[in-house]
């Protein structure tokens, strides 16, 4: 009983009204309580074999004067239906193995539905979901995400639902796509799951939670809505031109085979067949099943990679890319009439389906209902890997800028390399300035960074040094070689020289990130301009080149003054600094100056012991994100940050003993995973 009590408390608050039901067998017995009622023991040890379920969103308080206010009553008039509810708090993924109904899961096919639950928790954590309660539901398991939602919200869940089932769900185990309206109930945790009769093979079984985080924190439903619109990117056969008028004449099978894409696995998902494929067509290194292609039961496709960098690819991309004759004028012709889903509508100037790089003619000014709706979809995010920041800003996204500020040794260095590092685990180029070290330098330093704690040993010469254990460096060598690329400051720091090698290089190797560590290690002429004025070109000049090459720049400007807690004032010498960037992060190293100052700017913040940097987000003009704050731990051994104590940032090298040791993400056999889960 204790165990179902402590389960409450953990998903509501004390004084929120909760309905508690038990619906098979008949008669259905419900209650209404308000979560840490004395009453609910009492009444639930009247029924002790029963499976009991409980509402998980919250229940408007009205209901609480139904006739089964505080005790359990058979055939009650009412139960809680979606009206009852004010709002989301949590969002369940039911992963349920596949077996006839009514009975109880067997062992292998309840292993199974960890798997899945396993990885799905992984992939939505890796993509910045906060973590989730865990619960075994005695036949499959249940991952909660906290959430703020509106009721008004049920279609995103659904539709996020239905994504996760295509994405996640095997021929053994399913994503359950019908848990997503408000007055959902789940298992009650902590009492018996009695599907079916009682077998040695296939037993009854107690639920309950069985991991839950230090801290529940909600996930950002921006996250949830990005996922949800991938339902939304399926497209039907009628808006490809080629098949107009002959749609069924598509065969996809025989597509992929004229092709040569290797499918490994056809699954039946609910809305249709997910194909897996061998490999990516867009990355040769996104292996057994990351990418795979959907044929969904009303003709539509689509196309999916589990890796962010690509991201932006759905089956447009995706034909096009195995069959460049696809579609037959530019690709542009079709992306927009999908994308804007107003066919009709005129494009100003220009011939058909051409855009012109700079616009020329008329007209300039754009009648409102003339202008193209801003496409979320095109963007392509490079994720920090920091859950926490992610969550909050989305990620990096390309053709747009971050200025990074902080005082003297605050770690604006290393956790900017470290982002760098991020952007080579998911799969972008980075080119990097280091102005006040040399390349050897930055290679030591992105080495111990790249190999993490666990391949870091002491030096055997210098106690307080730490060196990379022996054969990690040909490794990290070989997985970093034509990702990450340096200036050499043997040929000088003149800004011009720097920007425009970075620029010739970025625009050859097709790069994504560019790092310039710092304004003020770039030599700058003192001519007649004033360095103000200089410095804010040099800002500018970066800025552009953002969004010409859709790169994202990382740029880091000292504060003017050094003491602590800098404000975004502070940042170099001219606001247009600031102005310019999409992104302005403030770093903190948590001192005792730094402790002293804080609270004048944040009141409520609570710094913890272990806490060694925050990062401040001072702007974020894509999601209007400012004041969040972003506590990280500081590993000594490998110089890097992560903003969940004691687990080492998943850098690049973690993800590549990960592709070695994980057949593809249907079976997970996964050194990663929490213990609980292997
Ligand atoms: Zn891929």
């Amino acid at each position: 009983m204790d165990v179902i009590l402590s389960g409450l408390s953990l998903l509501h608050e004390p004084d929120e009204i909760i309905e508690i039901r038990s619906i098979d067998p008949k008669p259905v017995i419900s209650g209404y309580f308000r979560a840490d009622s004395p009453a609910i023991a009492k009444e639930l040890s009247r029924y002790p074999n029963r499976t009991f379920y409980q509402t998980m969103n919250r229940v408007k308080s009205a209901c609480y004067a139904r006739e089964q206010h505080e005790r359990l009553v058979e055939r009650p008039h009412e139960t809680t239906t979606d009206g009852d509810i004010a709002g989301y708090q949590w969002l369940l993924i039911d992963a349920d193995p596949v077996r006839p109904s009514g009975v109880s899961a067997s062992r292998e096919e309840k292993e199974a539905a960890r798997r899945v639950a396993g990885m799905t928790m992984k992939k939505l954590m890796a993509m910045g979901f906060s973590e989730p309660i865990v619960a075994d539901s005695g036949n499959g398991y249940h991952l909660l995400f906290h959430i703020h939602a509106s009721p008004k919200e049920k279609q995103v869940l659904a539709d996020f639902l239905a994504v996760l089932d295509m994405w996640f769900s095997t021929e053994q185990v399913k994503i359950d796509t019908a848990v997503f309206n408000p007055a959902r109930i789940t298992k009650l945790y902590g009492t018996i799951a009695t599907k079916g009769a009682s077998t040695p093979e296939r037993p009854h079984r107690r639920s309950g939670i069985i991991r839950k985080p230090e801290k529940v924190e909600a996930t950002s439903m921006t996250l949830i809505r990005n996922i949800a619109a991938e339902r939304q990117k399926a497209v039907s056969p009628q808006e490809n031109p080629r098949q107009r008028g002959a749609a069924s004449s598509f065969d996809l099978d025989q597509f992929l085979s004229d092709h040569h894409i290797e499918v490994i696995k056809k699954i039946p998902i609910s809305t249709g067949t997910k194909y897996q494929l061998a490999e990516c067509p867009f990355d040769s290194s996104h292996k057994h099943g990351d990418a795979a292609v959907f044929a969904y039961s009303n003709g539509s496709y689509g196309f999916h990679c589990f890796h962010n960098s690509c991201a932006g690819y759905h089956w447009h991309e995706f034909r096009e890319k195995v069959d460049p004759t696809a579609y037959a004028n530019s690709p542009y012709t079709v992306h927009q009439a999908v994308s804007t889903s107003v066919p009709s509508r005129a494009k100003p100037g220009g011939a058909e389906g051409s855009v012109p790089a700079v616009k020329t003619g008329q007209p300039r000014m754009l009648d409102f209902a003339e202008i193209p709706n801003y496409d979320r979809s095109k963007i392509v995010v490079i994720r920090s890997r920091f859950q926490a920041l992610d969550a909050k800003i989305g990620g990096f996204n390309k053709g747009e800028m971050t200025v990074w500020s902080g005082g003297n040794a605050s770690g604006k260095s290393t956790l900017v390399s470290q982002i760098g590092l991020a952007a080579v685990t998911e799969g972008f180029k980075v080119a990097m300035f280091s102005g006040e070290m040399t390349a050897s330098r930055v290679r030591e330093w992105v080495l111990l960074q790249a190999a993490g704690p666990d391949f870091v040993m002491q030096d055997p010469l210098n106690q307080n040094h730490y060196c990379l254990k022996p054969g990690i460096e040909e490794k990290l060598d070989a997985m970093l070689t034509g990702k990450l690329s340096i200036y050499d400051n043997d040929f000088g720091t003149d800004w011009e020289v720097v920007t425009n090698t970075i620029y010739d290089w970025v625009k050859k190797n097709e790069a994504s990130v560019v790092i310039i560590d710092n304004l003020m290690a770039l030599d700058i002429p003192t001519g007649s301009m004033d360095k103000y004025d200089m410095q804010t070109r040099i800002v500018k000049r970066f800025s552009a080149m953002a969004k010409e090459l859709n790169v994202h720049v990382h740029f880091i400007c000292h504060p003017r003054k050094t003491e602590a807690f800098p404000r975004k004032g502070d940042i170099s010498g001219t606001a247009d600094i600031t102005n310019a960037a999409d992104n302005v992060l403030m770093v903190h190293r948590v001192n005792a100056d730094f402790m002293m100052r804080y609270k004048t700017v944040y009141p409520k913040l609570v710094i913890e012991p272990d806490v060694s940097t925050v990062i401040e987000v001072m702007k974020n003009r894509d999601l209007g994100i400012v004041d969040e704050i972003i506590k990280l731990y500081f590993d000594r051994r490998s110089r890097t940050m992560s903003d969940v104590k004691g687990l080492p940032p998943q850098h690049a090298w973690t993800e590549k003993i990960e592709q070695m040791t994980m057949p593809g993400f249907t079976e997970v056999d996964d050194p990663d995973l929490p213990k609980e889960w292997r």
